[in-house]
């Protein structure tokens, strides 16, 4: 029987969600999806420097907003608080330290492994040495060549300090097939008899992640193309225990338009996080990364969860670099904006207006979202150059008049406005019966004579949507109103 495709996304808790690794976990998701395999999150938290405070808990909010949830694994319960569900756990790395030993020490009883004794003093030497003569830093098996296992033994048992490192082949080569790259070769005289457990007793992430992904049958790892270098270790690792080593797809770096280089921190925004918090759609930040390192080679560029795994190949990942391009993001966060409807769109956009909240009625933010839709690029820009639909505006007695229009007939438009609108019951203050009624006097060769001095007394802009949508979503009063005080303006 074929093995059960088993996947994982394995962060380290670093407090954010990095778009890039958010894009490692939608691709382990879709291939979950597509081949009715397992997705399981995996937390790896062996590195104590470096542990941030409710990182876990954010890292999973910002998987879940995103709608790539996991079945089995680290997952959040109703009150936001860590939980661990399936048969492979526990999934904190933190909590299978006993785990990594035992196999550490079992590597040396194999002989495929030794203690080592060396000070960091000693460490620091050696690399001095080693760099002056340009040469790669690798540790010199002084150890490993000084004791025998009983002797290290014996120097444990009076309580030295030790870590266990992999005694890696001075020759020979190790290969792997990339399901991204093909197949990739490298030379064992290359590689470091790198650490496999510390002093502190936690192991190094090459041993953690070995022992986890086999005992947790993880049947392909999905990661970023900075592990590469890495894999021939893990693959020796693999061997040594006996276990047969997962896939790879080692996925293409993510760059910075400008730049052309790795998309980072200093770029700016690059959590999910902070996109979330600019008013990007969930819907939009998936689509938008899933396309980033891989090309389903069709036309469409709108895909939904379901549409993406269906098309999903591992084939058509691309190696080359995938560069972030800002604007199809707000292009395809655009277009999902326009897909809401008003109704939860409004819901969405109102914490953006936390200043106008207590006064704003759902119907009066709904019709603004109806005029502002169209050119929404994220949920905040409900808060940009939008001032005039909550307070009335003071115009410029310049911006008032249309081209060279004088003082005389710039009254005389504002006028004939305020006696079209007014004309118009409340009742029937719509839209369409506001804008046929404004169209039908206007001069059809020269419509701005009427049409701009009353868009600017109603918005006080330079641009704005036009007077008959600014005019229904303020209402009538609001909208006489204004238009009165443009025109007393002008006599003082
Ligand atoms: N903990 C590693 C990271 O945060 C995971 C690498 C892997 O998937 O093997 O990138």
């Amino acid at each position: 029987m074929a093995e059960k495709p088993r996947v994982r996304f394995a962060p380290s808790p670093t407090g954010y969600l990095h778009i890039g690794s958010l894009r490692t976990a939608l691709y382990n998701f879709l291939y979950a999806k597509k081949t009715g395999g397992d997705y399981f999150l995996r937390v790896e938290d062996t590195d104590q420097k470096r542990l941030v405070a409710d990182a876990v808990e954010k890292l999973v909010e910002s998987l879940e907003w995103a709608g790539v949830e996991n079945g089995e694994g680290i997952v959040l319960d109703e009150k936001g608080s860590i939980r661990q569900k399936g048969e492979f756990g526990p999934y904190m790395q933190s909590e299978r330290l006993e785990l990594y030993q035992k196999y550490a020490h079992e590597l040396v009883k194999k002989g495929k492994a030794y203690y080592c004794f060396c000070t960091p003093e000693r460490l620091d030497s050696l690399r001095a040495v080693q760099e002056k003569a340009k040469l790669a830093p690798a540790y010199d098996k002084l150890c490993l060549k000084t004791y025998s296992r009983e002797e290290a033994e014996q120097k444990i048992k009076a309580g030295e300090k030790y870590v266990i490192r992999f005694d890696v082949p001075e020759t020979g080569e190790i290969s792997f097939e990339d399901a991204v790259r093909g197949k990739i070769f490298f030379s064992n005289k290359n590689l470091d008899d790198f650490v496999l457990l510390k002093s502190d007793g936690f192991p190094t992430y090459h041993l953690a992640h070995v022992v986890d992904d086999h005992f947790m049958e993880t049947t392909l790892v999905f990661r970023g193309e900075e592990w590469l270098p890495s894999t021939p270790k893990h693959i020796l690792l693999f061997e040594a225990f006996g276990w047969k080593p997962p896939q790879y797809a080692h996925l293409c770096v993510i760059l910075n338009k400008n730049t052309r280089k790795k998309l980072s921190k200093r770029d700016g925004d690059v959590s999910v996080e902070d996109f979330k918090k600019k008013g990007y759609l969930p819907e939009a930040v998936v689509n938008f990364i899933a396309l980033l390192g891989w090309n389903p080679k069709t036309e469409q560029e709108i895909f939904s969860l379901d549409e993406m795994s269906a098309a999903f190949d591992l084939e058509k990942l691309n190696k080359a670099g995938a560069i972030f391009d800002q604007e199809k993001l707000d292009w395809m966060n655009g277009y999902y904006i326009r897909q809401k409807d008003d109704g939860e769109l409004a819901k969405l956009c109102r914490p953006y207006l936390k200043k106008y909240n207590n006064s704003l009625s759902d119907e009066h933010l709904k019709k603004i979202i109806q005029v502002e839709k169209e050119r929404m690029k994220k949920l905040s820009d409900i808060a940009e150059g939008t001032q005039f639909y909550f307070d009335t505006p003071k115009p410029d007695a310049d911006l008032l008049k249309w081209k060279s229009m004088g003082s005389e007939d710039l009254e005389k438009s504002l006028n004939k406005s305020r006696e079209i609108l007014d004309a118009i019951s409340e009742e029937n203050w719509e839209l369409e019966d506001i804008k046929n009624k404004l169209m039908a006097s206007a001069d059809p060769k020269d419509r701005g004579a009427l049409l701009w001095p009353l868009r600017v007394a109603l918005t006080g802009e330079k641009k704005s949507p036009s007077p008959w949508e600014v005019a229904w979503v303020v209402g009538k009063n609001e909208s006489m109103e204004r238009i009165e005080q443009a025109i007393a303006s002008l006599k003082n």
